[in-house]
């Protein structure tokens, strides 16, 4: 599989459907595997957290998430077109884990209803240590294959990576807000804004206190233009 460094950050060059095979090979193959979702703050906070660096780094694959990390792995020659974000992910991975028999467990902001003919279950928790035994409990109890943890970045990395040995777990993705958009407590932006590559802006406008995590995106954009192609 094609790969590229972002400011040192490695991004897989995969599209949805070859980001969802491999996903499936990781699954075959028993874990337990991180998956990330990397987008530019991912990127500017692993330039200045060795450790998230290192969890980063110890990723089986690093999905591009967003547009400016598109854009990024584009000018180092990875031909990609669409990021895959981790919230477009979630359904496609829940069919096949419904075509396959994969157990799905969603940990994290509280989920909506489970889909027809698809075995999921669902925890809040927290990523606080304090909540480690009662989480695992409740995941051991569903045996799942896949879970999808979405406490934020870095928090979920984190959290995958302090634990992914005693999940039982093939694969684990961090996937931010994702559940926020499932169960509609977040609107997604517009189709029209989504393709015109401007979802970041509905997520500004929605959600203002993402500026202070934004306000590193000039500074990411500046660097992405000034490292060697
Ligand atoms: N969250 C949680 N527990 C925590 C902290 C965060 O369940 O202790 C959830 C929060 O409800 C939200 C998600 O983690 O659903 C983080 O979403 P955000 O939009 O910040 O992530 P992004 O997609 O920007 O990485």
């Amino acid at each position: 599989m094609h790969q590229t460094r972002v400011l040192g950050v490695r991004v897989d060059c995969v599209d949805m459907p070859s980001a969802l095979e491999r996903i499936e090979q990781l699954v075959d193959d028993g874990g337990p595997h991180l998956v990330a979702t990397v987008n530019p703050e991912f990127v500017m906070r692993a330039r200045k957290d060795p450790d998230f660096a290192r969890v980063l780094e110890s990723a089986d694959l690093c999905l591009p998430d967003g547009v400016g990390v598109v854009w990024a792995a584009r000018r180092q020659g990875c031909d990609m077109r669409h990021p895959v974000a981790g919230v477009d992910l979630v359904q496609p991975l829940a069919a096949m884990c419904a075509r396959r028999g994969w157990r799905l467990f969603l940990l994290g902001a509280a989920p909506g209803d489970a889909n027809e003919g698809l075995e999921v279950n669902a925890h809040s928790g927290a990523p606080d240590p304090s909540h480690d035994v009662e989480t695992l409990h409740r995941i051991h109890d569903h045996h799942p294959d896949v879970i999808l943890v979405a406490y934020g970045a870095p928090a979920q990395e984190f959290w995958i990576d302090r634990l992914k040995n005693r999940l039982g777990v093939s694969v684990a993705i961090g996937v931010g807000g994702a559940f926020d958009y499932l169960t509609g407590r977040v609107p997604r932006a517009p189709v029209w804004m989504r393709r015109a590559r401007m979802e970041w802006l509905a997520r500004l406008v929605r959600q203002p206190w993402r500026v202070r995590r934004m306000a590193v995106l000039p500074a990411y954009a500046i660097k992405v233009l000034r490292s060697p192609k």
